[in-house]
Protein backbone atom coordinates (compact mmCIF):
# COMPACT_ATOMS: atom_id res chain seq x y z
CA UNK A 1 0.00 0.00 0.00
CA UNK A 2 2.77 2.32 0.63
CA UNK A 3 5.66 0.83 -0.89
CA UNK A 4 6.66 1.73 -4.44
CA UNK A 5 7.26 -1.68 -5.63
CA UNK A 6 3.74 -3.09 -6.65
CA UNK A 7 1.81 -5.17 -4.55
CA UNK A 8 1.93 -8.90 -5.54
CA UNK A 9 -1.61 -10.05 -7.04
CA UNK A 10 -4.03 -10.94 -4.21
CA UNK A 11 -3.75 -14.59 -3.80
CA UNK A 12 -7.71 -16.50 -4.07
CA UNK A 13 -8.96 -18.00 -0.34
CA UNK A 14 -8.00 -21.40 -1.38
CA UNK A 15 -4.79 -19.68 -2.78
CA UNK A 16 -1.40 -20.58 -1.29
CA UNK A 17 -0.77 -17.36 0.77
CA UNK A 18 2.03 -15.56 -0.41
CA UNK A 19 4.15 -15.67 2.40
CA UNK A 20 5.31 -18.79 1.38
CA UNK A 21 3.91 -20.61 5.29
CA UNK A 22 2.26 -23.12 2.40
CA UNK A 23 -1.05 -22.90 3.98
CA UNK A 24 -4.22 -21.44 2.00
CA UNK A 25 -4.66 -17.60 2.11
CA UNK A 26 -8.04 -17.85 4.30
CA UNK A 27 -6.03 -19.86 7.14
CA UNK A 28 -2.99 -17.49 7.31
CA UNK A 29 -2.23 -14.20 6.09
CA UNK A 30 -6.17 -13.23 4.77
CA UNK A 31 -7.90 -13.07 8.50
CA UNK A 32 -4.75 -11.02 9.40
CA UNK A 33 -4.91 -8.31 6.57
CA UNK A 34 -9.00 -8.14 6.85
CA UNK A 35 -8.09 -6.82 10.81
CA UNK A 36 -5.77 -4.35 9.45
CA UNK A 37 -8.10 -3.04 7.27
CA UNK A 38 -10.97 -3.01 10.31
CA UNK A 39 -8.45 -1.06 12.11
CA UNK A 40 -7.68 1.72 10.23
CA UNK A 41 -11.10 2.26 9.02
CA UNK A 42 -11.96 2.50 12.29
CA UNK A 43 -9.07 4.84 13.12
CA UNK A 44 -9.56 6.96 10.57
CA UNK A 45 -13.53 7.33 11.49
CA UNK A 46 -12.26 8.09 14.81
CA UNK A 47 -9.85 10.32 13.94
CA UNK A 48 -12.49 12.75 12.28
CA UNK A 49 -14.58 13.40 15.22
CA UNK A 50 -12.01 13.07 18.20
CA UNK A 51 -10.02 16.57 16.71
CA UNK A 52 -13.54 18.43 16.94
CA UNK A 53 -13.64 16.72 20.43
CA UNK A 54 -10.45 18.43 21.68
CA UNK A 55 -10.84 21.39 20.34
CA UNK A 56 -14.15 21.75 21.61
CA UNK A 57 -12.29 21.05 24.75
CA UNK A 58 -9.49 23.55 24.11
CA UNK A 59 -12.53 26.03 23.31
CA UNK A 60 -13.59 25.93 27.45
CA UNK A 61 -9.93 27.27 28.17
CA UNK A 62 -10.70 31.28 27.67
CA UNK A 63 -8.83 31.86 30.57
CA UNK A 64 -5.74 31.18 28.62
CA UNK A 65 -6.37 32.46 25.71
CA UNK A 66 -5.03 35.90 25.64
CA UNK A 67 -1.35 34.93 26.82
CA UNK A 68 -1.53 31.74 23.94
CA UNK A 69 -3.26 34.06 21.60
CA UNK A 70 -0.11 36.85 21.84
CA UNK A 71 2.39 33.92 21.44
CA UNK A 72 0.49 32.25 18.36
CA UNK A 73 -0.39 35.35 16.44
CA UNK A 74 2.99 37.65 17.26
CA UNK A 75 0.99 40.60 18.53
CA UNK A 76 -0.97 40.49 15.29
CA UNK A 77 -4.28 40.35 16.76
CA UNK A 78 -5.72 40.68 19.69
CA UNK A 79 -8.19 38.67 21.59
CA UNK A 80 -11.37 40.32 21.10
CA UNK A 81 -10.45 39.75 17.34
CA UNK A 82 -10.95 35.90 17.90
CA UNK A 83 -14.56 35.38 16.26
CA UNK A 84 -13.25 36.84 12.92
CA UNK A 85 -9.78 35.09 12.87
CA UNK A 86 -11.28 33.03 9.99
CA UNK A 87 -12.03 36.45 7.70
CA UNK A 88 -8.40 37.75 8.98
CA UNK A 89 -6.06 34.34 8.18
CA UNK A 90 -7.76 31.56 6.25
CA UNK A 91 -8.72 29.01 8.82
CA UNK A 92 -6.90 31.28 11.64
CA UNK A 93 -9.82 30.25 14.59
CA UNK A 94 -8.90 26.38 13.68
CA UNK A 95 -5.17 26.95 13.34
CA UNK A 96 -4.95 28.62 16.64
CA UNK A 97 -7.08 26.12 18.46
CA UNK A 98 -5.25 22.89 17.05
CA UNK A 99 -2.20 24.55 18.59
CA UNK A 100 -2.96 25.36 21.63
CA UNK A 101 -4.44 22.19 22.11
CA UNK A 102 -1.15 20.12 20.64
CA UNK A 103 1.62 22.60 21.32
CA UNK A 104 0.22 25.28 24.01
CA UNK A 105 1.35 24.05 27.84
CA UNK A 106 -1.68 24.25 29.87
CA UNK A 107 -0.39 23.82 32.73
CA UNK A 108 2.50 22.63 34.85
CA UNK A 109 1.68 19.01 33.16
CA UNK A 110 2.16 20.25 29.51
CA UNK A 111 -0.41 20.45 26.66
CA UNK A 112 -4.37 19.97 26.56
CA UNK A 113 -3.98 16.68 24.52
CA UNK A 114 -1.74 15.49 26.96
CA UNK A 115 -4.05 15.92 29.75
CA UNK A 116 -7.05 14.84 27.81
CA UNK A 117 -4.88 11.08 27.46
CA UNK A 118 -4.31 11.06 31.32
CA UNK A 119 -8.16 11.70 31.36
CA UNK A 120 -9.31 9.62 28.84
CA UNK A 121 -7.33 6.74 30.79
CA UNK A 122 -8.65 7.67 34.13
CA UNK A 123 -12.01 8.10 32.28
CA UNK A 124 -13.08 11.17 33.46
CA UNK A 125 -12.96 12.50 29.75
CA UNK A 126 -15.22 9.94 27.60
CA UNK A 127 -13.30 7.64 25.18
CA UNK A 128 -13.64 4.94 23.06
CA UNK A 129 -10.30 2.42 22.98
CA UNK A 130 -9.83 3.68 19.41
CA UNK A 131 -9.96 7.15 20.91
CA UNK A 132 -7.61 6.39 23.51
CA UNK A 133 -4.81 5.04 21.16
CA UNK A 134 -4.98 7.93 19.16
CA UNK A 135 -4.78 10.21 22.14
CA UNK A 136 -1.56 8.46 23.10
CA UNK A 137 -0.12 9.12 19.41
CA UNK A 138 -1.02 12.23 19.56
CA UNK A 139 0.66 13.34 22.75
CA UNK A 140 3.72 13.75 20.51
CA UNK A 141 2.35 15.66 17.81
CA UNK A 142 3.27 19.17 17.19
CA UNK A 143 3.12 22.54 15.14
CA UNK A 144 6.04 21.48 12.12
CA UNK A 145 6.95 22.53 8.62
CA UNK A 146 7.44 19.77 6.13
CA UNK A 147 8.91 19.86 2.75
CA UNK A 148 7.29 17.67 -0.03
CA UNK A 149 9.34 14.53 -0.90
CA UNK A 150 7.82 12.23 -3.03
CA UNK A 151 4.23 12.21 -4.28
CA UNK A 152 2.49 9.08 -4.55
CA UNK A 153 -0.57 10.31 -7.10
CA UNK A 154 -4.17 9.35 -5.93
CA UNK A 155 -2.68 7.93 -2.34
CA UNK A 156 -0.55 10.22 -0.19
CA UNK A 157 2.85 11.89 0.04
CA UNK A 158 5.91 11.64 1.30
CA UNK A 159 7.12 14.70 3.84
CA UNK A 160 10.64 15.92 5.04
CA UNK A 161 10.29 17.28 8.66
CA UNK A 162 12.74 20.94 7.69
CA UNK A 163 13.90 20.84 11.36
CA UNK A 164 14.76 16.80 12.60
CA UNK A 165 15.02 15.73 8.89
CA UNK A 166 13.03 12.48 9.76
CA UNK A 167 10.15 11.41 6.85
CA UNK A 168 6.30 11.23 7.68
CA UNK A 169 3.92 9.19 4.92
CA UNK A 170 0.45 11.46 5.03
CA UNK A 171 -2.44 9.18 3.50
CA UNK A 172 -4.32 11.83 1.81
CA UNK A 173 -5.59 11.40 -1.89
CA UNK A 174 -6.72 14.44 -2.34
CA UNK A 175 -3.50 16.00 -1.30
CA UNK A 176 -1.48 14.04 -3.57
CA UNK A 177 -3.19 15.62 -6.36
CA UNK A 178 -3.11 19.26 -5.75
CA UNK A 179 0.45 19.56 -3.67
CA UNK A 180 4.11 19.49 -5.94
CA UNK A 181 7.69 18.35 -4.58
CA UNK A 182 8.74 20.97 -3.03
CA UNK A 183 6.85 23.06 -1.71
CA UNK A 184 5.92 23.32 2.17
CA UNK A 185 3.31 22.13 4.61
CA UNK A 186 3.24 23.82 8.11
CA UNK A 187 0.36 22.50 10.32
CA UNK A 188 -0.13 18.91 12.78
CA UNK A 189 0.40 15.81 10.60
CA UNK A 190 -2.32 13.19 12.94
CA UNK A 191 -1.15 9.84 13.27
CA UNK A 192 -4.05 7.92 11.87
CA UNK A 193 -2.86 4.59 11.82
CA UNK A 194 -0.48 1.66 10.47
CA UNK A 195 -0.84 0.24 7.12
CA UNK A 196 0.10 -3.79 6.28
CA UNK A 197 3.99 -3.26 5.86
CA UNK A 198 4.11 -1.05 9.18
CA UNK A 199 4.29 2.78 7.95
CA UNK A 200 3.05 5.13 10.30
CA UNK A 201 0.30 6.81 8.53
CA UNK A 202 -0.32 10.53 9.03
CA UNK A 203 -3.82 12.50 7.93
CA UNK A 204 -3.34 16.62 7.72
CA UNK A 205 -5.78 18.70 9.23
CA UNK A 206 -7.90 21.43 7.52
CA UNK A 207 -5.66 24.02 9.24
CA UNK A 208 -2.60 23.37 7.42
CA UNK A 209 -0.95 26.16 5.85
CA UNK A 210 0.34 24.69 2.05
CA UNK A 211 3.21 27.13 0.94
CA UNK A 212 5.20 27.69 -2.51
CA UNK A 213 8.10 26.48 -2.74
CA UNK A 214 10.26 29.67 -2.93
CA UNK A 215 9.67 29.47 1.06
CA UNK A 216 11.40 26.19 1.61
CA UNK A 217 14.81 27.93 1.59
CA UNK A 218 13.76 31.13 3.55
CA UNK A 219 12.28 28.82 6.13
CA UNK A 220 15.50 26.97 7.05
CA UNK A 221 17.42 30.23 7.16
CA UNK A 222 14.44 31.87 9.45
CA UNK A 223 14.56 28.59 11.86
CA UNK A 224 18.94 29.14 11.40
CA UNK A 225 18.11 32.81 12.85
CA UNK A 226 15.78 30.99 16.10
CA UNK A 227 18.25 28.10 16.17
CA UNK A 228 21.56 31.00 17.25
CA UNK A 229 19.12 32.57 19.48
CA UNK A 230 18.49 29.49 21.54
CA UNK A 231 22.02 28.71 20.97
CA UNK A 232 23.19 31.76 23.22
CA UNK A 233 21.25 30.36 25.99
CA UNK A 234 21.60 26.76 25.47
CA UNK A 235 24.73 25.77 23.35
CA UNK A 236 23.90 22.52 22.90
CA UNK A 237 20.46 23.18 21.49
CA UNK A 238 19.41 21.28 17.81
CA UNK A 239 17.03 22.41 15.26
CA UNK A 240 14.27 20.17 16.91
CA UNK A 241 14.83 22.01 20.26
CA UNK A 242 14.15 25.11 18.47
CA UNK A 243 10.46 23.82 17.04
CA UNK A 244 10.15 21.51 19.76
CA UNK A 245 10.32 25.17 22.71
CA UNK A 246 8.69 27.60 20.17
CA UNK A 247 6.54 25.91 17.49
CA UNK A 248 4.94 29.33 17.28
CA UNK A 249 7.43 30.99 15.00
CA UNK A 250 6.89 28.87 12.70
CA UNK A 251 3.00 30.20 12.59
CA UNK A 252 5.08 33.67 12.82
CA UNK A 253 6.54 32.82 9.28
CA UNK A 254 3.24 32.07 8.32
CA UNK A 255 1.58 34.97 8.44
CA UNK A 256 4.43 37.29 7.64
CA UNK A 257 4.17 35.68 4.05
CA UNK A 258 2.62 37.71 1.03
CA UNK A 259 -0.17 36.43 -0.46
CA UNK A 260 1.12 36.46 -4.14
CA UNK A 261 4.84 35.63 -5.49
CA UNK A 262 6.99 38.13 -3.83
CA UNK A 263 10.80 37.19 -3.01
CA UNK A 264 11.61 40.72 -1.98
CA UNK A 265 8.75 39.85 1.02
CA UNK A 266 10.92 36.99 1.61
CA UNK A 267 14.49 38.80 2.39
CA UNK A 268 12.42 41.45 4.59
CA UNK A 269 10.92 38.23 6.99
CA UNK A 270 14.69 37.03 7.09
CA UNK A 271 15.84 40.45 7.67
CA UNK A 272 12.94 41.58 9.89
CA UNK A 273 13.52 38.42 12.59
CA UNK A 274 17.80 38.87 12.51
CA UNK A 275 16.90 42.22 13.64
CA UNK A 276 14.46 41.41 16.50
CA UNK A 277 16.09 38.96 18.20
CA UNK A 278 19.28 40.85 17.45
CA UNK A 279 21.14 39.11 15.13
CA UNK A 280 24.20 40.35 13.62
CA UNK A 281 23.89 39.68 9.75
CA UNK A 282 27.11 38.31 9.77
CA UNK A 283 27.33 36.25 13.04
CA UNK A 284 24.90 33.03 11.39
CA UNK A 285 27.33 32.44 8.65
ZN1 LIG B 1 0.63 -15.95 5.05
Amino acid sequence: MVNTAPRPKKPGRNDPCWCGSGRKYKDCHLPIEEAQRTEQRELRRTQETLLPRVLETAREMPALFPAAFELFWNGRYTFDQMSDLDALEERGAERFLTWFAFDYSVDENGTLVERLTRDAAAGTFASTPYEQRLLQQWQAIRLRAYVINTIRKGQGLWVVDIASAERFYIEDQAASKRIKVGEVLVGHLLWIGTAADDTALYGITGAVAHLTSDTAPKLREFLALHHADLQRTTPAATLTDVVQQRSHVLNHFVIALPTSPDPGALDAIIDHTRASLHLDAAADT
